[in-house]
Formats: C-alpha cells, sequence, structure tokens
C-alpha cells in the first residue's frame, strides 16, 4: 500500500467520534477495497487514556466478521493523538509488532492518525509501521 484514499466525509467521521472522547483518545478500524476506504467503525478505547489507545479485542472480532461479511478488508487502523502531532508515539511502533519480535501484528495494515485540539481536525496522516521503521504514505482526500 503506497497510498490510502478517504472521503472528506469519513474524515469527518473520524474527527466527529475524536471530539467525542477528547481529550482521551479515540480508534477504530478503516474497511476498504485496494487502498480506498469504505466504511469507518468507531470502537472503544479500550484504554480510555489521552496518551495510548488499544482496541478492545472482543468488539474487533466481531467488527472483523462484519468487515468481511462485506466483502471488504481492513485496510487501516486509526486513532487520534490529542496532545501531539499526528506521528506514531513509541508506544505505536511498539504495539505495531508481536513482543519481541519485529512480525506485525496486522502486515500490510496502515495506521492513520489524526491530531485533533478541542476545536477539531488539526492534521492527519498515515503510516506503514513495519521491521524497517515508520514510512509515511501519502493521503489521498
Ligand atoms: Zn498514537
Amino acid at each position: 500500500m503506497k497510498k490510502i484514499s478517504i472521503s472528506k466525509e469519513h474524515v469527518n467521521e473520524i474527527v466527529r467520534h475524536s471530539l467525542e472522547v477528547f481529550p482521551r483518545e479515540a480508534c477504530g478500524l478503516l474497511a476498504g477495497d485496494g487502498d480506498a476506504v469504505r466504511k469507518v467503525y468507531c470502537m472503544r478505547n479500550a484504554e480510555n487514556s489521552e496518551v495510548t489507545y488499544a482496541l478492545d479485542p472482543g468488539e474487533q472480532f466481531s467488527i472483523m466478521k462484519q468487515i468481511e461479511d462485506k466483502g471488504l478488508k481492513l485496510i487501516a487502523i486509526y486513532h487520534s493523538h490529542t496532545g501531539s502531532p499526528a506521528f506514531p508515539s513509541a508506544t505505536d511502533v511498539a504495539r505495531a509488532f508481536f513482543p519481541g519480535t519485529k512480525d506485525e501484528n496486522f502486515p500490510g495494515v496502515a495506521y492513520v492518525i489524526a491530531s485533533v485540539s478541542e476545536n477539531g481536525l488539526r492534521e492527519l496522516h498515515a503510516f506503514l509501521i513495519k521491521g524497517e521503521g515508520i514510512e509515511e504514505i501519502e493521503v489521498k482526500l
């Protein structure tokens, strides 16, 4: 995946969710086909934190099934940053891999980060987090 295409409407959904739980981090899944996002799945932040997020495994399982039933694929995981730029934190990078390995938890899946203030979106960027490091990919609106 070299870029991710996301409509203004889907960006607005991510921003709306991020503001709803502000100043805690929001998270969720982006389903699509190829590199185009078709549906945003808002999830709860299992850590309920202002500096980290964690997907709820049960919720993730049920959404993955819905994505499959629609004939779509998981193409990205999104989360918000409420006090830092839209760039993966050390925790984000560490958690992209199985503990103690360079095996990606979600091979080929992008990480979309929306940095928000209480007033709205500051910036949104997408990354691949791989063994070789963090690679920013283009976000096509
Ligand atoms: Zn983060």
